[in-house]
């Protein structure tokens, strides 16, 4: 993590000099050019909730970070399976941002349609979001989408080489029917040409957002297999990814294209440290329905509680504020200090850190 950090506070630097109306926010975990969508500063919030209608979808990315599950399917997202559970869920947080996602959402197109209908009821103030690769997206889905009040759609145009014909008829009639069109891709070095060329195109047709992310090298994922020059980076948790490291030269390029032709177009710099940034945000988020009355949130979002025991059967589960009256009542019990990483979804499994011994 200093590694990545170090290397990527020498990119901020020359973005910094190179591009002088970046905007470099939260120790450099948030930078863009121009206006966040509200959905990016939900995420970037840990505020975020992405649904998924599918895990399917009828395109292969080599960079897809899809988890590479051949069986079945999955729709729901870290708060449930179904939207009346989903929304529950959400009433007991601060989640403000919805999104729906996949696999490619229209292959699931009843269940998409439905979905923004419910939420957009149930959460008039929340920031509604969908994604699709574009191919499946007629005119007819856009208008639908945008009468059910879908806020904003984004384009993966990578998945189909960044200017293809159908795609970008899909972009034009989707800002014709959602307020916002964003296109969001991984910044891929060996397309950046191709990329620079399609600036102008997707402006053209009505799009004003441009998330850039860091290319991932995830294990699990097609990504995985991809060829490219690796930066590894481990995870607090001890997981282990890689970025390529060329990603950055992708975003600081296009940042000074708009600045020098003054496209109508805001570039979000989506990297690794904004994802952790959220993923924090999350375990946050998820506090009112994970942690349990004996346990105290730090700042770090571990969570801590004690354990006062004087065998297998007396025992008592003690929170931080309460430990000192506990150990009075029972001055001869054992005392023990646990502490557990937030989890970032209902269902993980108990993530324990330590089990520290101390009388
Ligand atoms: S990146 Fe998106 S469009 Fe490409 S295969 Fe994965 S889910 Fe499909």
């Amino acid at each position: 993590m200093d590694a990545l950090r170090a290397s990527r506070g020498r990119f901020l630097a020359r973005l910094r000099a190179e591009v002088p109306a970046v905007e470099v926010e939260a120790d450099g975990e948030i930078v863009h050019l121009g206006a966040l969508s509200p959905g990016c500063r939900a995420c970037k919030a840990g505020t975020w909730d992405c649904l998924f209608t599918t895990l399917r979808c009828n395109l292969r990315c080599g960079f897809c970070l899809n988890p590479q599950v051949e069986a079945g399917d999955f729709h729901g997202s870290a708060f449930g399976r179904e939207p009346e559970e989903i929304a529950r869920n959400h009433a007991r947080t601060d989640i403000r941002g919805i999104s729906f996602s996949g696999g490619e959402p229209l292959l699931e197109r009843e269940r998409l349609f439905e979905w923004v209908a419910f939420f957009r009821q149930r959460r008039p103030d929340a920031w509604l979001w969908a994604y699709t690769h574009g191919l499946l997206a007629t005119e007819d889905d856009l208008r639908t989408l945008g009468a059910l009040g879908l806020d904003e759609i984004r384009f993966n145009t990578a998945a189909t080489g960044y200017a293809h014909a159908a795609v970008l008829e899909s972009l034009a009639h989707a800002a014709r029917h959602v307020p916002h069109v964003t296109v969001e891709i991984p910044a891929i070095p060996e397309d950046l040409d191709r990329l620079l060329g399609s600036l102008d195109k997707w402006a053209a047709r009505g799009v004003r957002f441009l998330n850039l992310h860091e290319l991932l090298y995830e294990p699990g994922t097609p990504s995985a297999q991809r060829p490219g020059p690796r930066e590894p980076v481990v995870l607090a948790d001890g997981h282990l990814t890689a970025i390529d490291p060329g990603s950055r030269e992708v975003t600081l390029a296009v940042m000074k294209e708009v600045q020098r032709r003054g496209l109508q177009l805001a570039v979000n710099d989506c990297s690794l440290q904004g994802k952790l940034r959220q993923l924090e945000g999350r375990r946050r988020s998820l506090m009112p329905l994970t942690r349990r009355p004996w346990e105290e949130m730090q700042a770090d979002t571990t969570l801590v509680s004690y354990l006062l025991w004087q065998s297998e059967l007396e025992f008592e589960l003690v929170h931080p504020g309460r430990v000192d009256a506990a150990r009075r009542g029972h001055p001869s019990w054992h005392l023990a200090r646990l502490s557990r990483r937030a989890p970032t979804t209902l269902e993980a499994a108990e993530d324990w850190l330590s089990c520290e011994h101390l009388f």
